[in-house]
């Protein structure tokens, strides 16, 4: 990617376009190099401007979200991280709720709870956006984004703006097959209606639940790994007599073995490296396979055992 694709981009777009950003500064990890551009379009239009630019110079890219899901490398990201912050628009109507996939997720969370509108409040305290909620199928506690879901907008590769009803998304366990290679940009949802009081109870249990099974205190990007089947990953790691285990500045947290946790100044390769470990333990010990749940960014070439 040459220099002027930083000036191109700021002619074409409306929105923000910014060059050499820190990517610690925006995942949950605080760990990560620099993305060499960061593009914010202003709208829909923009985007498939900036999708066309991208695809016609094959350069590469990434949607970064809230980064609560994502680890990125040390030497950081060689193309363009684009940030759909400005796709943040709400309306409600009974209990139809039509909302832009750059909402901060617990917001939107807080605000359905404060109409009255029940179905969200067991994903109280996720971190991240509600596009990457809907793109990894974010879950807790028995819910999932896609439950109340009616349907998605996204941006294809090839620039074709489209509306999937939920069905067609093949939504499953912290999946959305339909989806993951596209920009989703908001999603409309129907919510039965709730009693407030009782669903903002239901948000502290959950809240406080939260509190007290994770290492909250430290920088984390929540379970580095799905869940196998009929397993937890944290207790096959735990068994595998990896909790607490150290390398450089992360560690896997010595309170949920199923989440690395950042010391203070850890590197991508610190965490990988456990993660590396992790894998090898519990497929030497019980023959599990893990399947990482976080996302790696900028580890072209890198192989994960
Ligand atoms: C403390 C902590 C607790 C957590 N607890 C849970 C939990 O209980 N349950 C759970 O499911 N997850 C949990 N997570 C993980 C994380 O919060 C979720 O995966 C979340 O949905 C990620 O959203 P994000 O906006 O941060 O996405 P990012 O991390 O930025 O991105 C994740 C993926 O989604 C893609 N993406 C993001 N936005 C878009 C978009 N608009 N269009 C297309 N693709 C997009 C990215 O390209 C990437 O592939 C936790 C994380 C932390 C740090």
């Amino acid at each position: 990617m040459d220099a002027g694709t930083q000036e191109e981009l700021g002619r074409l777009l409306r929105g923000e376009v910014s060059a050499g950003v820190p990517l610690r500064e925006r995942t949950t990890y605080r760990i990560g190099g620099e993305a060499r551009l960061l593009a914010c379009p202003a709208d829909l239009e923009d985007l498939r401007r900036l999708n066309a630019y991208l695809v016609e110079r094959n350069l590469p890219s990434f949607v970064l979200g809230g980064g609560a899901n994502l680890l990125v490398s040390d030497r950081g990201f060689s193309g363009v991280a684009v940030h759909l912050g400005r796709f943040n628009r709400l309306s409600l109507q009974q209990g139809s709720v039509r909302a832009g996939a750059g909402l901060v997720l617990d917001e939107f969370i807080k605000t359905c709870l404060r109409r009255g509108l029940a179905g969200l409040e067991c994903l109280s305290g996720i971190p991240g956006s509600l596009g990457g909620a809907l793109r990894m199928n974010a879950g807790a506690f028995g819910a999932e984004i896609s439950d109340h879901l009616v349907e998605v907008e996204c941006l294809d590769g090839q620039g074709r703006f489209k509306v999937l009803k939920k069905d067609e998304v093949k939504f499953s366990y912290r999946e959305a097959l339909r989806i993951r290679e596209t920009y989703i940009t908001g999603a409309t949802f129907r919510f039965p209606p709730g009693c407030k009081e009782s669903l903002f109870l239901i948000r502290e249990d959950i809240l406080a639940r939260r509190r007290q099974r994770q290492p909250w205190q430290y920088a984390t990007a929540g379970s580095v790994f799905k869940r196998p089947p009929g397993h937890y990953a944290g207790k096959l790691i735990e068994d595998a007599g990896l909790k607490g285990k150290v390398l450089g500045r992360a560690q896997i947290s010595p309170k949920h073995a199923g989440i690395v946790i950042n010391l203070g100044g850890a590197r991508a390769s610190d965490v990988l490296g456990l993660i590396r470990l992790a894998r090898e333990e519990v497929f030497r010990r019980y023959g599990v396979e893990l399947e990482l749940e976080q996302e790696l960014i900028g580890f072209e070439g890198v192989e994960l055992d």
